[in-house]
């Protein structure tokens, strides 16, 4: 039908944004040890703004991410919403910033695609088995379920399963809980993305919501706080000597692209504080 081919070009834009890091990463603009495994080539050269751009994106969110996982100690959950084939749970392991569990949801045939290459790839799953207490790990195609690294296959514009996958993994609403969505609730209308908001901002007393999208996709309904800089601004904010060190990897001769580019994107952030861990002074 109509709309199964448009859920497969959502789904094929998981690819686009992996093929992107891949090639950046590749370029020396910032180091991810396994995106390799998940994208072996490293494919057809990408303009320097949109590497630029990728640059940005990465570095931003991860600050903010970091920032909550040490703010918490390491006792919080993180939910990546439309987690595509994000390397964020080697990343955090290496670093030895892995919260209490991860949890990914994406739609159950790019999640199949995930767990095949995590089955078939030691240096993918030995990490998640070094983490996990017994010997009974759940591994099927559409889900796999350790003590600390959890992928569920799920349609985001059904919130009754969607809560009822994500409990029968052992969620925990008492946690503090950062979400994040990447380029992911634009291909939702907006009530479904309002939808998926609101029930964040039900089930978890205190958390965040980091969005990365363009500004007026964010909905903040029944979130205490938000906020939201854009790209160009974020660019501006992250630590300038990087900064320098990746405008010298490529030439790029109109600078105005680039502001233009990122000024079309932001990040934005939610936040409920039950617990005041002070979440207001999480600013890059
Ligand atoms: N967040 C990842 C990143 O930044 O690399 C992937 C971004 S990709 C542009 C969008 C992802 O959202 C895809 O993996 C797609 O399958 C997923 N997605 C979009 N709509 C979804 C839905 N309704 N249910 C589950 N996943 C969805």
């Amino acid at each position: 039908t109509d709309s199964d081919a448009a859920d497969e070009a959502v789904r094929t834009t998981c690819d686009d944004a992996t093929t992107c890091k891949r090639f950046a990463t590749s370029q020396g603009y910032w180091k991810d040890l396994h995106i390799h495994y998940f994208v072996r080539n490293v494919g057809e050269r990408k303009a320097p703004e949109i590497n630029r751009g990728y640059y940005a994106r990465v570095k931003g969110v991860n600050l903010l991410l970091d920032e909550f996982i040490k703010k918490t100690e390491c006792k919080c959950q993180i939910i990546n919403l439309g987690a595509g084939l994000d390397t964020m749970f080697w990343r955090l392991k290496d670093e030895n910033l892995l919260p209490q569990k991860l949890f990914e949801v994406d739609f159950p045939a790019v999640v199949a695609k995930k767990i095949h290459n995590i089955k078939t790839k030691p240096p993918l799953s030995k990490p998640i088995i070094d983490m996990h207490s017994t010997d009974s790990l759940l591994l099927d195609a559409h889900n796999l379920d350790s003590d600390r690294y959890c992928i569920v296959g799920a349609d985001l514009r059904d919130i009754s399963s969607l809560d009822e996958k994500l409990k029968k993994f052992h969620l925990n609403p008492e946690l503090p809980t950062l979400l994040l969505s990447e380029c992911v609730l634009v291909y939702m209308t907006p009530s479904q993305s309002s939808n998926l908001v609101h029930w964040a901002a039900e089930t978890f007393h205190t958390a965040m919501f980091i969005n990365y999208e363009q500004k007026d996709r964010f909905l903040t309904t029944g979130w205490d706080h938000a906020d939201a800089l854009d790209m160009m601004t974020v660019y501006s904010m992250l630590p300038q000597q990087d900064v320098a060190r990746i405008e010298l990897l490529e030439f790029l001769d109109e600078r105005e692209l680039l502001q233009q580019l990122l000024q079309h994107y932001c990040i934005c952030w939610a936040s409920k504080d039950k617990l005041s861990l002070g979440k207001r002074t999480l600013v890059l």
